[in-house]
């Protein structure tokens, strides 16, 4: 089953040799045709320029591009700036998050940031910007780790959409009825936007476990027992994986979902393994 609207997402590399993998990487997803390429921003801007080089690479090939922007820790001006720059390059879509300090940054950082949550930044792309970006923003169908509850996230991710966002891409789960059950929920509430899910490939799984502890991200009990059960067998991991993400992405798009975002870690194998598997 082809999904009709899907986009893939890539980190700036930091090393010459990374960009050149990357863009080996590239060109192979940009054969499936995705509706645009998104390239994160590191925290507090530590990559504001290895993003936006990406981006406009990406944009030279003649693909579309999404730069993520986050706030926490930025101030209004250097906000200002960065979007004034990415006008005047013809970036017209972006994704906004409100983003997490470095470790090493305290709360009261956090509480001090001109800029404290998601929705305060697409309130200032409005203001500052108009309609000129397509702004998605981050949904969490299994709850964000810093919500209060699932309620307060949903009505949390509710504002994000009032202040203006188009459209929202999910962080990764696998358990295809939390985000059946999110996408209810924001309906109630009066969220009418795709809410798209985001697809992490299951390739590596001490990483995997990894990621999942850190974004609040359940990996179902029998999928760990079975990673864990193959040990350094990368092969039986990889196609387990393959199996498990390829089932989840069918049942999400017969279920309606309105496309599919792969988190690619800049490896081209996983993800065109899926889409072969999705569309054959
Ligand atoms: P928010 O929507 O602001 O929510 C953060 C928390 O605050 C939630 O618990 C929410 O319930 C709560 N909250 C929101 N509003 C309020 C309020 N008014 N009062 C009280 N609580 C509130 N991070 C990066 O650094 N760079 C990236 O490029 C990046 N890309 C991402 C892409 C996607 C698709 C996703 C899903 C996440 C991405 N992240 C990225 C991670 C993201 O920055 C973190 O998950 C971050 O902790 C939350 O960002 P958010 O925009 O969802 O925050």
């Amino acid at each position: 089953m082809k999904p009709h609207n899907f986009s893939i997402e890539f980190f700036p590399p930091k090393t010459p040799e990374g960009v050149e993998k990357l863009r080996i990487t590239r060109a192979r997803l940009a054969e499936l045709g995705p509706k645009y390429f998104s390239v994160t921003f590191g925290a507090g801007g530590s990559t504001q320029q290895g993003t936006l080089d990406t981006v406009l690479e990406i944009m030279g090939e003649g693909h579309a591009a999404a730069p993520h922007l986050s706030c926490l820790g930025s101030s209004r001006a250097a906000l200002r700036d960065i979007l004034n720059e990415y006008k005047s390059h013809g970036i017209t879509r972006l994704v906004a998050l409100r983003g997490d300090l470095p470790s090493g940054y305290g709360a009261m950082d956090a509480a001090s940031s001109e800029f404290r949550y998601a929705n305060e930044l697409v309130e200032f792309i409005r203001q500052e910007t108009g309609e000129w970006f397509h702004i998605e923003v981050g949904a969490y169908p299994e709850m964000h780790p810093q919500a209060k509850s699932p309620q307060d996230d949903v009505r949390h991710f509710a504002a994000k959409v009032q202040a203006g966002a188009n459209a929202a891409i999910t962080q990764y789960f696998y358990n295809a009825d939390a985000y059946f059950s999110f996408v209810e929920d924001s309906q109630k509430l009066g969220v009418n936007i795709p809410i798209v899910p985001g697809i992490m490939p299951i390739t590596n799984y001490s990483q995997l476990m990894r990621f999942s502890d850190m974004c609040g991200t359940e990996i179902p009990r029998w999928i760990r027992l079975k990673l864990a059960s193959y040990g350094d067998d990368a092969e039986s991991i990889r196609a387990f994986g393959l199996d498990v993400v390829t089932q989840l992405c069918e049942q999400l798009l017969e279920g309606g979902a309105p496309g599919l975002h792969f988190y690619t870690l800049n490896q081209p194998a996983a993800t065109l393994a899926i889409w072969q598997r999705l569309t054959t």
